[in-house]
Parts: C-alpha cells; sequence; structure tokens
C-alpha cells in the first residue's frame, strides 16, 4: 500500500541547544486507512459480539481526530495543540505543509470525482473498489471483457493515471462520505444522497493527488537562515574529521565541535587560529585541541 500513500511533511527547528539542527517530521497516510479502520470497527460492533458502547465510541472518535489531523487545509502545529487541550495562537506556524503552501489539490477534483461515481453508477452499484478502478484505468481484464464492461462510457475515463492514485481518488471519495463502500467481505461500492448532488453538480469535491513520491520541500526560513552561505562540501569534511577524531578519543562528535559550530566554519572560512576562535563555539581550549587540524582541513578546500 505504500505507493498509494500521500506523504506530508512538516519542518520544525530542534529545541535551540548548543547543537539544534532542523528537524524534519514525515507523515505518510490514505485515506484508505480510515476507511478500512472504520470498517473493522463497524464489523466489531455488527458480529453481535459484546462490545463496550464507550469503548466504541472512544475508537470512533480517536479515528476522527486522527483523520482531521491528517485532512488537507489546516495547520498541523494548530491541530497538535488543540488536541491537547491548548490554544495556537500564531497566524502561521511556518513550518508544516499547509503553512508552507506545498499541500495541493487535484485541479479538477469535481468532473474526477464525477468520472469515478459515474463509473460506479454504470456497473450498476454490483461491483468494489478494485473492478471499478480497473473500468475506469481502461483494462481489459478478463472479467471486463466477459461482463461486457469495456464497453461502458466510463471505461478509460482516468486511463492516463496510476493504478494507485486512481485507488486513493475512490478512497478518498469515501472517506469524504460521497460514495459509500458496504461492509463485509467483498464490500462494494454504492452511490448516495451525496454522490448524486456531485452528478448533478450541486457540490463541490476537493481531492488531492495522490502522491507517490514525497516532493523536495521548501526549507522554513530557519534552515535557510542557517544554512545561508555555507560551503556544504566542506561542511561535510569538517563533520567527517569530526568523527574520525571522535573515535580515536572515544568522545561523541558532539563533544569536539556542534553542527552549527561546523556549519559557521564551513561559512566563513576561519584561515588564521584568531579567526577560528571568533566562531562560536570555539573556546581556547578547543582551538588548542583541534584548531590545528580543522584549519589545515579549511585551507585544503579553500579554491
Ligand atoms: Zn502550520
Amino acid at each position: 500500500m505504500p505507493a498509494s500513500r500521500s506523504s506530508t511533511t512538516s519542518r520544525r527547528p530542534a529545541a535551540p541547544a548548543a547543537t539544534a539542527s532542523p528537524a524534519e517530521c514525515v507523515l505518510l497516510y490514505s485515506a484508505a486507512d480510515p476507511v478500512r479502520w472504520r470498517a473493522l470497527l463497524d464489523r466489531e460492533t455488527e458480529d453481535g459480539r459484546e462490545v463496550d458502547p464507550e469503548w466504541a465510541a472512544a475508537s470512533r472518535s480517536l479515528l476522527d481526530h486522527m483523520r482531521r489531523f491528517c485532512a488537507p487545509g489546516r495547520c498541523r502545529h494548530r491541530e497538535l495543540s488543540a488536541y491537547f487541550g491548548q490554544e495556537y495562537e500564531k497566524e502561521s506556524c511556518a513550518a508544516c505543509d499547509t503553512c508552507l503552501g506545498e499541500s495541493d489539490e487535484l485541479e479538477e477534483g469535481t468532473e474526477t470525482a464525477q468520472k469515478i461515481l459515474s463509473c460506479v453508477a454504470r456497473v450498476e452499484q454490483r461491483f468494489g473498489s478494485g473492478h471499478v478502478v480497473d473500468v475506469l484505468r481502461g483494462a481489459r481484464t478478463e472479467r471486463i471483457l466477459s461482463l461486457g464492461h469495456d464497453r461502458l462510457s466510463t471505461h478509460g475515463l482516468l486511463a492516463e493515471l496510476p493504478r494507485p492514485s486512481v485507488v486513493g481518488l475512490v478512497f478518498q471519495l469515501i472517506d469524504q462520505g460521497i460514495l459509500d463502500r458496504t461492509t463485509g467481505e467483498y464490500p462494494l461500492l454504492r452511490l448516495n444522497a451525496r454522490s448524486w448532488e456531485v452528478l448533478r453538480g450541486e457540490r463541490e469535491v476537493l481531492l488531492q493527488p495522490v502522491k507517490r513520491r514525497r516532493r523536495k520541500v521548501t526549507r522554513t526560513a530557519i534552515e535557510q537562515e542557517s544554512w545561508e552561505g555555507v560551503d556544504r562540501d566542506l561542511f561535510e569534511r569538517l563533520r567527517e574529521l569530526r568523527r574520525k577524531r571522535a573515535e580515536e578519543r572515544g568522545v561523541p562528535a558532539y563533544v569536539i565541535f556542534g553542527d552549527a559550530t561546523l556549519r559557521e566554519m564551513a561559512r566563513s572560512r576561519p584561515s588564521t587560529p584568531d579567526e577560528l576562535l571568533a566562531v562560536k563555539g570555539v573556546g581556547e581550549k578547543k582551538l588548542a585541541d583541534h584548531g590545528e587540524a580543522f584549519l589545515a582541513a579549511i585551507g585544503d578546500a579553500s579554491p
């Protein structure tokens, strides 16, 4: 299922310790997840088993919290704070995908939804998502040919999209309550009142493109600032040197120098002990212990 997941990233700077670096958080989410979880919960309660109604209600509520958190359009930081009972006062956190404007919508959400819903209508609401997706993608499986579904007007309407994307879109419609999926071993897709509103053009639908690979994300302001003018190659070489020296001494790397200090060295390229001493995180003791080695490495790398 990973192929059909959309991913969302948010970045927040780590706590302002001496070795602080920006942290990246990746949220893997597919609309199929809550749909499946809800179906499992429904089955628990429908099977006639003794299920604590409070437990079932609490589980549904938790699932809804998670869905709201994963849904597009809201600041992730605000949602997290609200969940823990805190009000988030800032207008923008300037770090999550929503606030950075990285989450996007399918341009033709309503039209795409109409294609999917028409296909469910054309197969007379008697098939599951797998078959509907195959018809939409214009597949010529034995089943499709024997049923004559290759002659339906909706056959191949979404042929340009990869299969995981179409599956993802179908599940977004189910998740939004625009399409129903029956419970049981072989769930079928069914139209509901909202489906017909969409088909009649009375309801707009927002759909998210299903991404298979994570896009490169925009850097946060804080990260851009801290990497501004830094020679990345030199930074990597200094890190390597730090690793070696830490290993030789049997100490953790940050004891030698922190990342922020290495970054500053790779930005300002000090060439004398005095210049090195001016870098934040370098004191007399560290200058004596490591100054020569680091100055040599910076000198070697000079253009
Ligand atoms: Zn935000």
